[in-house]
């Protein structure tokens, strides 16, 4: 995914509101039908060459709310297709959105020792005024 969000999530709308690729749906939305906000793996950059950090992450006002996950890379091609926590899209043609159709960009900066669920994207919102 490169970055999910968590059931500490407050639904706010802040991420979705700011996220530039559109990755990010509502709880309504949510494919897993849990009541959180939703990235979608396969649309989810990282923010990579638009801004300096995720910005969902560095907007949320629920701390520790949104961490990181593996690149979406053929190489965890596994972790997204099999895992409980996502739903990934299907192609009009019924194909997964998977890694091996849609590989994304990612921060190559973040190691693989700092991703995963739970692993913090930022300690604390750059600014929590600019929730609206
Ligand atoms: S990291 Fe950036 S691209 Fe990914 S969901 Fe958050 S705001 Fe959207
Ligand atoms: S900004 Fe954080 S708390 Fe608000 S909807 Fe997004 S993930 Fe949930």
């Amino acid at each position: 995914m490169s970055v999910i969000i968590d059931d500490t999530c407050i639904t706010c709308d802040a991420c979705m509101q700011n996220c530039p690729v559109d990755a990010i749906v509502d709880d309504m939305s949510n494919p897993t039908g849990e009541s959180r906000y939703y990235v979608h793996p396969e649309k989810c950059v990282e923010c990579v060459g638009i801004y300096d950090d995720p910005q969902c992450a560095a907007i949320c006002p629920s701390i520790g709310c949104i961490s990181w996950d593996m690149p979406y890379t053929r190489e965890h091609e596994e972790h997204f297709v099999s895992n409980d926590l996502y739903t990934i899209s299907s192609t009009k043609s019924g194909k997964l959105k998977s890694p091996t159709l849609r590989e994304k960009k990612y921060r190559e900066d973040i190691p693989l020792e700092m991703r995963g669920v739970g692993k913090e994207v930022q300690e604390e919102p750059e600014d929590l005024n600019e929730v609206g």
